[in-house]
This record gives structure tokens, sequence and C-alpha cells, in this order.
């Protein structure tokens, strides 16, 4: 069945209509303040390119964090300063599919996930499998393990239907299980052999994964009239917003408050159920509905990251309506190796600030990343930010535009159940480079202002890639290693990749220079 851009959001409140889970009443209410932006921006990508017709899937949406035990703690803590940016990414992808046509199932019930695709009572201990009628399941990691317990052996069979909502990201080492277990990156998550183009991430992590992202705040509500919009509209009062809605999350940072204090006025939305334990100069408005939060960050300054949360989304927002983000360096970096909350995720990303891809991606002026143990840096840093006027700025990957377009690309063009060698993009697409040693082809491929495109790997693993890199091989292997298609120059040997769930942009080591497969990033 062909579909096309949809003008109403009807059929998915009807999806979505469990209004006693506080979590589903969260992703409702951001739908229906967002609409009219998503309804505009289908109405343009509708005008402004011929093909949004596609055939319609039948999709499953079922966030595993929100069923089950672990679904009943998340619930708990929705209305108590408890991770949101999930249902961030989960309102907007559902709104984005129902926009793009498509047939949307929406769940958070275990037993309701068993009628709708396990397998049938058979006779005695024999369960009948059904087919399965979804063409896509999207989930998360713990969901996962839920779909694993109801298809039973059907899992495997359409597991190449699944997209994993993965926020922080899964690199290639550790999702291939025997070699994840033989080399060190077993985790607590990874190892259920996907295509790792199967994760979705939140932020543009590793290539290796397929960056899903959300939609921000937007400082006009008037998308189509930025010519109405005058300076004045960004008038900021003198005040901070401090990011961290828990009071744990200030523990040790009250020296670095306290110098932003003293020039701004200082605003917070902590949870407290008790008495409060936040400096008595603070003013703490308690957790706001995302609405009001928003309302708050318009009128302030600037945005101040504590150092956690990592890489959420109201850092996005907050920049989107104006504010300067103002950020903790790390140094050393954090990450699996040293790092509680990183530990055990299957990455090896050094994490070098609280927002990496607001320290990398957007920078100054908006985002400054400063040593917060050293007060002059402080100092110099808002007295610089305060004297600087900051438009509200809005990368395009997080407009309704944006993610619409890369939905509909993925949608479109990602088939990870057929077995022949991915066409998209095209072989055209190759930009061929040789890496120096100790470098991965993420930070190859971006130093040459491109992107690194695992599904280009199959078109570089031949000894003619060496050769048209002017390679001398003395010997040449196929093995089982993230780190090949590579090269060493001692004893110049040539290593191709055995198995293609192992092609990886993000590895890198000292002893290998990575032949990479970038292209040209949009
Ligand atoms: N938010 C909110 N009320 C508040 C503070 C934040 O609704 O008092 C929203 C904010 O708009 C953002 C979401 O919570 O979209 C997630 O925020 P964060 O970046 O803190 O990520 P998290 O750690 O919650 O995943």
């Amino acid at each position: 069945k062909k579909t096309g851009i949809r003008t109403s959001l009807s059929s998915l409140y009807e999806a979505i209509s469990n209004t006693s889970s506080p979590a589903v009443k969260f992703i409702r209410t951001r739908v229906e303040r967002m609409s009219e932006r998503w309804i505009q921006a289908g109405l343009k990508m509708r005008q402004s390119s011929n093909k949004t017709v596609s055939t319609q899937m039948r999709v499953l949406l079922y966030p595993g964090a929100l069923a089950g035990n672990v679904g009943q703690h998340f619930e708990a803590m929705v209305e108590r300063g408890g991770p949101l940016g999930e249902l961030v990414q989960w309102a907007d992808l559902s709104v984005c599919l129902t926009i793009l046509g498509h047939d949307l199932t929406f769940s958070t019930s275990k037993h309701q996930l068993h009628s709708l695709i396990g397998a049938a009572p058979g006779r005695g201990s024999c369960p009948i499998q059904r087919p399965l009628t979804f063409d896509l399941i999207y989930t998360d990691y713990h969901g996962l393990a839920h779909l694993q317990g109801a298809m039973g052996l059907a899992f495997q069979h359409y597991q190449c239907r699944f997209r994993i909502l993965d926020s922080f990201g899964t690199e290639p080492a550790f999702n291939f299980p025997s070699y994840a277990r033989s080399h060190g990156f077993n985790t607590l998550w990874g190892s259920w052999s996907l295509q790792p183009l199967q994760y979705m991430t939140m932020f543009p992590h590793t290539p290796d994964n397929s960056f899903l992202g959300f939609v921000s705040e937007e400082a006009v509500k008037k998308e189509l009239r930025e010519d109405e919009f005058k300076p004045e509209g960004y008038k900021k009062d003198k005040i901070a917003v401090v990011y961290g809605k828990q009071d744990y999350m200030w523990q040790g940072k009250s020296g670095y408050v306290k110098v932003i204090s003293e020039e701004l006025e200082t605003h917070a939305t902590v949870y407290q159920p008790h008495p409060s334990t936040l400096p008595s100069f603070i003013k703490n408005h308690g957790l706001l509905t995302q609405e009001h939060f928003l309302g708050l960050l318009r009128r302030a300054k600037v945005f101040v990251g504590l150092g956690f949360p990592y890489e959420g989304p109201a850092p996005i927002e907050a920049i989107a309506l104006g504010c300067v983000f103002l950020q903790p360096k790390f140094d050393p970096p954090h990450s699996s190796e040293n790092n509680d909350f990183y530990k055990g995720k299957p990455t090896t990303r050094q994490i070098s600030s609280q927002h990496p891809y607001a320290e990398e991606f957007i920078g100054k002026p908006y985002v400054w990343t400063v040593n917060v143990t050293n007060k002059t840096d402080i100092q110099e840093a808002v007295k610089a930010i305060l004297s600087t006027e900051v438009k509200p700025f809005t990368p395009q990957e997080f407009t309704c535009v944006g993610m619409l377009e890369r939905v509909h690309g993925y949608i479109t063009h990602q088939n990870f159940c057929s077995k022949s060698v991915p066409t998209w993009p095209p072989e055209s697409a190759l930009r061929m480079h040789l890496g120096p040693l100790g470098q991965s082809c993420i930070s190859v491929c971006r130093r040459s202002s491109l992107l690194c495109e695992p599904a280009l790997f199959y078109h570089l693993n031949t000894p003619a890639a060496f050769t048209r890199l002017g390679l001398a091989c003395s010997s040449t292997v196929q093995e089982v290693n993230h780190m090949f298609p590579s090269y060493s120059p001692w004893g110049r040997r040539c290593g191709l990749q055995q198995e293609p769930l192992l092609f990886s942009c993000a590895g890198s080591d000292s002893s290998h220079r990575r032949l990479c497969p970038c292209r040209a990033t949009i």
C-alpha cells in the first residue's frame, strides 16, 4: 500500500491514549505542543520533494524501558526528576513516522507484546509460530529481551526488522558476541549480533550506528515567518538556569554555581520532596512541565551544566532558545574505563565534556566548555558570555524537516533483511582515505570534512583497494578483526575483514592504519 505525508495526528493520538502512565502522558503532551510545527514541516517537505510517496510500513513502537519491572521504576521517576531524554525521542519518532504516513502501533505492555507478536499456544509444549505482522519494530535494549521472550525461535528470523533506540550507541566490537567475549568487549548490553546500523542514537556518536536524534525547540513560534522576527524577541533577563533535575547532580559543584550566581540571578528546576539542600541563593522552581521549563529558558541568558546528565537534549533546546550553554570540561575524559555511568556501555568513546556534541559541533559563542575547578576560568567565561549577544541557533538535523528527511531516508533505503551487499549510499559516494596510526575512521573522515560510511566498507575490503592507495603488501591476511581493513607498516602487512558485522568506523589502535570509507556529509 502506498502512502504520503499526513496532515493530521489523530491516528497517533489514538495509539497513545493511555493517560494513566506518566511517561505516555509526557509523550502525548509533547506531541500536542509541537503538532503544528510538525504538520507545517510535513507540508513543506511535500512541496519541495516529489519523493514523499512511499510504501506504507506497519510499525510497532515498543519502548521496553516503560514495560515490566524496569518500566514501573521508570514511570515512578518521570515526575521526580528521572530521565526524560528517551521520552523526548520516542515522542518525536512517533510523530515523525505518523507524518510520513506509516501505520503505528504503540505498546508499553509485555502482556500486550505477547498478543501482538508472540507465538500462538499450540498443542502441548509446542507453540505455533505466526508470521510477524509488523514490517518494523522500534524498541530499546530492554525491549530486545522482551521480544526474544515473546517470539522464541522466530526472534532470529525477524531480527532484521528491529530498530533499537540506544542513546549512547553500540560500537561493532561490542555487538558481535564471540569477538566481544574473546577481545574484552563484553558488556552488560551489546552482543545481540544485529547490524550496527540497526542501533539508533540520540546524537551522531559513531556513524556505525544510525543517528536518529530528536527535534529541538524553536525561538520563533511561526516557523514560516522569520522576516517578522525582531531582535527584541531575543531579549534576555540576566538569569542563569542550572541543568540538573535531582539534587545529587549538584554535589561538589557549589563553588562553581556560586561564581555564576555572583553575576546572574540563578534558577533551578530540581525535584525536591524534602527541605531544600540547595544553596540559599538559588531560586528553585521544582521540576517543571516541559512547557514551563522551556518558558524559563526563553528568558535565560545562560544554561549551566553541572557535569551530569551526560549528552541529553536540554542543552540543544537551551541553545535553540538563545541561551549560551556553559559546561564542565572533563580532563581526563570520562569513559567506560573510569566512570560508573559509562561502565558497561558498549562504547569506547572518550567523553571530553558533559556534552561533546555541543562542544564539538556547535562550540563558541553558543557553547563554553571550561575547567570548573578554576574560579578565574569560570569568571572569564561568564564575563565573555555576558558581553556577547547570541542568537537562537538550531542545527538543521534537530529541526522537524531535518528529522523527517532523515527518517524517510532510513525507511526507504535501510534494508537489513536483504543478504546482498548494501547499495545505499551508492559506490560513487565513496572517498577512500588511509588513516595515520592510532586514528579511527570517524576522525580520519572528519578531518577531511567527510563522514565515515560503514555501508561502503564492502567496496574497499579488497586487495585492489590497497593497490589504489599505493600500498605494496608483502602479505595479505583475512581475519575477524574490527580494525580491518587496515595496513600495518611493520612488515607491510595488509588485513582484510572476514566478518562484515565487524566493519567499524570507531575502531583504532596504535599498530594499524585504517582504510576508511568516507563520503560527503549530507
Ligand atoms: N525538562 C522538563 N522539566 C524540567 C527540566 C527538563 O520537562 O524541569 C525536559 C527538557 O525539556 C528535556 C527533557 O526534560 O527535553 C530531558 O532533559 P535532559 O537533557 O535533562 O535529559 P535526561 O537526562 O532527562 O534524559
